[in-house]
């Protein structure tokens, strides 16, 4: 009988007998051994990509920009180029048959102000496509050898993120900050650092073009022993974004009238003031000591506005995830409601402007304001309702506290 026992302990899928497997699992009718599981593990795993790939393909730009249109606020123009090369990248990657019109990849340049929401926008793009996701700074890049972060280390992070699916990795999206500041570290001479930055332009340039770079997984320096992955570059679809400070002089000094004498500085001010950043041309861009090169392999370049107050008092309140309904969430959870009065969030807006780092102010004016109030309001008996007033935010007032029947109670 015992002998019985011992002959039907064999996977029932691969016919292994347990002395053969790690761990046989026992279930109502017959075994299974780990190999087995993680082989039907890896088989719904890919079922599952299959299905995000395929709802790639189907999200359509109008569904990419409405997704957007939840989390981002305004930024239109940077929100239609973004769906529509999303929508082309991901069909190149599909295009099955073999056919004589390669369609180029479709790499981006984004252009606006600090705070505007170009990583954002990068970042939520890449969350709802579900294709890894990394993001760097182009002012920390160095090549291979120097001290520094070295351009193939972006793909190892890419690598990580994707849980070492090579595969995967290879569909992801990279947004490279600060690229308008690559050339210029020149400044801080140093004979550890690639000087001129057009090293990192070079390897940069052929990693957007599409390149099969091989990866050290140890990171940092290259020696011989390292362990590589070859990762291709070709379907890595590539964000940049940059400020470009002074570009609209630059683009105002194209219109090649010059006034002089009275008024002229007010007129050239006011010129600068109406220059159209969306004009913007690619050789208005190598002013900032990047290469041709580089930039003919960011096809589509799309501006982004600076945040005005209304905007910024829109994101405090509208987006999915906005601060505000952050705050009222954690509130609600110790059973208190909060409200925000209308001046409260004006005067937010206001000190981000003067902070002018746009959006990304926000979160340190309004967390400093809250502290205070998330500190007392667990400890106050009786408490049902928060108001936050703009003196609360001045830090001059106390937010007032009601509680049942509405009865004002600190
Ligand atoms: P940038 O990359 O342009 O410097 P970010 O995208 O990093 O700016 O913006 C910082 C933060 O500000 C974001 O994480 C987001 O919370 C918020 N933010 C910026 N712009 C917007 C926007 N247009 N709509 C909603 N939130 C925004």
């Amino acid at each position: 009988m015992a002998n019985n026992n011992k002959q039907s302990e064999i996977c029932y899928m691969c016919g292994r007998p347990k002395s053969q497997v790690h761990q046989l699992l026992k279930g109502k009718y017959g075994y299974i051994c780990d190999n087995c599981v993680n082989d039907a593990h890896e088989i719904l795993q890919k079922e599952e990509e299959k299905i995000i790939s395929q709802n790639m393909q189907l999200a359509t730009p109008r569904q990419i920009k409405d997704h957007l249109d939840q989390f981002v606020i305004g930024q239109d123009n940077a929100k239609m180029a973004l769906s529509v090369a999303v929508y082309n990248h991901y069909k190149r990657i599909s295009q099955r048959k073999k056919s004589d019109i390669e369609i180029q990849k479709s790499n981006i340049l984004m252009i606006g102000s600090t705070g505007s929401g170009k990583t954002y926008l990068a970042q939520s793009l890449a969350k709802y496509l579900g294709v890894p996701f990394v993001i760097a700074d182009a002012t920390t890049l160095t090549e291979a050898g120097y001290v520094g972060e070295d351009v193939e280390s972006i793909l190892l992070k890419l690598l990580q993120v994707a849980n070492f699916d090579v595969e995967k990795a290879e569909k992801g999206i990279i947004y490279i900050d600060e690229i308008d500041k690559l050339a210029r570290r020149g400044e801080n001479t140093s004979i550890t650092r690639d000087v001129s930055g057009e090293g990192v332009q070079q390897v940069l340039l052929k990693i957007l073009e599409g390149t099969v770079s091989s990866v050290p997984l140890s990171g940092g320096r290259r020696h011989p022993q390292a362990q590589c992955i070859d990762i291709d570059t070709s379907n890595i679809l590539f964000i940049c974004g940059g400020a470009f400070e002074g570009l609209e002089k630059i683009m105002n000094r194209k219109s090649d009238s010059k006034p002089i004498g009275f008024g002229a500085d007010v007129q050239i001010k006011n010129e600068i003031d109406t220059v159209d950043l969306s004009d913007v041309q690619q050789h208005d861009l190598m002013k900032f000591g990047l290469l041709p090169e580089l930039l003919g392999r960011l096809p589509i370049i799309t501006t982004l506005q600076p945040l005005a107050e209304e905007d910024l008092i829109r994101i405090l309140k509208e987006p999915k995830n906005a601060l505000t309904k952050q705050y009222k969430e954690l509130l609600a959870m110790d059973k208190v409601k909060l409200e925000f009065e209308e001046s409260a969030l004006k005067r937010i807006a206001e000190l981000a402007i003067e902070k002018n780092i746009g959006a990304r102010g926000l979160r340190s004016i309004i967390e400093k304001a809250m502290q205070q109030v998330m500190f007392d309001i667990p400890d106050i008996v009786g408490a049902r309702k928060v108001v936050v007033t703009h003196g609360v935010i001045d830090g001059t007032e106390e937010p007032i506290v009601y509680g049942a029947r509405n009865k004002k109670i600190a």
